[in-house]
């Protein structure tokens, strides 16, 4: 029995709904016969597209044409609009006078971006429990891996003692994430972007899920460069974005060699090339742009600051104190957490199941609720493992992998009711 009921998940009358997104009206085929509709709880892998970024780029569509290279209106249009989102984005970012955005194709993309435009010899510190997009892509680099820490604080000072025990002192980065897509825990951003700047470090801010749940500002989080991407941010069609300090981007070598990253290219008379490469964003951004991918992105992004971001997040943080009131009522589940059950967190929060192997238990969401979700070790198997592995009692029933439930601005109350209702059935039905 739980004292969970529809009631303590319904929204208080003044509250705004959930913003329009698409997918909501998708039937889905039941085990037991009929249909209901589908249910995305799993905005951490892929959000669903915003209403209004989809009616955007469709009216965008007939417009459509190539960007910095043409003469046409159809070519000019875009170029502005290519160019506009950018700004767009950089204002949705908070970036400060002179910071750069660079759009990419998402967080992986940009932070291996950021990776190639390291300076030489540079360290890179970064915490086992990230997502492997900012654990791995560091190759050329001494990478110093962190303990997983088990409090905010705790994570300040490990990279502290690590930073001091630097020498001698060369340039360093330093990646963090915002929340984890793994417990959807907020990570002490500020404190630890003041303790690597302290010590002569830049950081990058991992905000692939910080960004579609919290207001992010770079200049106020003081970090140096933000990654994040569209498609976890409402925003579908391939892009992403890496945006902060200019300098290293403009002394490093293109990403990616070709045209459009070019200013002017010369055959020397010995055979050679030479060639004068751009000094703002366009130097890494070689090739034709997705500009539909740009323009989604900064609907996006406007969408939500016109829609209210912190009232967004408001409702959100109402949903997630019902799911997890709602969870802490099933005996069979454990939550896992590596700052603690009451920590700050995001719509984002993984669990095991006694009795029940996790993708198995995703298997009879979706069979028989019709609820999307996610299982496995999500991309972090470092963090996975510590939680798994945690202290004693902790989560119950700890497997192999775990399940993870997320959602976001476009949830309905009703998701977060039918999944509590479908956890408390199959918790004590074992597979
Ligand atoms: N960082 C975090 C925290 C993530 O959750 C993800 C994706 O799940 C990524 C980075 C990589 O994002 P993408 O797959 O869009 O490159």
């Amino acid at each position: 029995a739980t004292s969970v009921t529809a009631a303590s998940v319904t929204a208080p009358a003044a509250e705004p709904g959930p913003l329009p997104v698409l997918g909501c009206d998708v039937r889905v085929p039941l085990a037991s016969g009929g249909e209901v509709p589908y249910a995305a709880l799993d905005y951490a892998a892929s959000a669903p597209a915003l209403q209004r970024v989809w009616d955007d780029v469709a009216a965008y569509a007939p417009y459509y044409g190539s960007v910095h290279r043409g003469a046409g209106h159809l070519s000019q249009l875009s170029t502005d609009l290519f160019e506009t989102s950018r700004a767009d984005v950089a204002r949705f970012l908070g970036c400060r006078p002179g910071d750069q955005v660079v759009f990419t194709r998402s967080t992986t993309d940009s932070l291996n971006l950021l990776a190639a435009v390291l300076p030489a010899d540079c360290r890179v510190f970064v915490f086992e429990t990230e997502h492997h997009a900012a654990l791995l892509p560091w190759r050329g680099a001494q990478v110093t891996c962190l303990d997983a820490p088990r409090s905010p604080e705790r994570a300040v000072e490990i990279l502290e003692r690590a930073l001091a025990d630097r020498a001698p002192y060369g340039p360093a980065l330093v990646c963090v994430t915002g929340a984890s897509n793994v417990t959807g825990e907020l990570w002490p951003v500020r404190e630890l972007a003041a303790a690597a700047h302290a010590h002569g470090a830049r950081v990058v801010l991992d905000a692939a899920q910080l960004a579609p749940h919290h207001p992010v500002d770079i200049a106020a989080l003081d970090v140096d460069w933000v990654a994040l991407s569209g498609h976890k941010l409402y925003a579908p069609f391939g892009a992403g974005v890496l945006a902060g300090r200019a300098d290293w981007l403009r002394d490093a070598e293109p990403y990616l060699a070709g045209g459009g990253a070019s200013r002017s290219v010369t055959r020397r008379p010995d055979g050679t090339v030479d060639v004068d490469w751009h000094t703002d964003a366009a130097r890494h951004e070689a090739g034709s742009p997705n500009v539909i991918g740009a323009y989604a992105l900064a609907s996006a992004c406007r969408a939500l600051t016109e829609a209210g971001f912190e009232t967004l997040v408001a409702r959100e943080q109402r949903l997630l104190a019902a799911l997890r009131a709602g969870l802490a009522e099933v005996p069979e589940v454990g939550v896992l957490s590596l700052f603690g059950p009451d920590a700050p967190r995001v719509g984002v929060l993984s669990f095991v199941v006694e009795g029940w192997d996790a993708g198995e238990f995703a298997a009879a969401l979706s069979a028989e609720y019709g609820i999307g979700v996610r299982d496995g070790l999500f991309c972090a198997h470092p963090l996975v493992r510590v939680l798994l592995g945690g202290e004693p009692g902790e989560c119950a029933g700890a497997g192999e992998r775990a399940v993870r439930v997320s959602f976001g601005v476009g949830t309905p109350d009703e998701h977060v009711e039918r999944f509590l209702r479908a956890v408390r059935e199959l918790a004590v039905r074992p597979e």
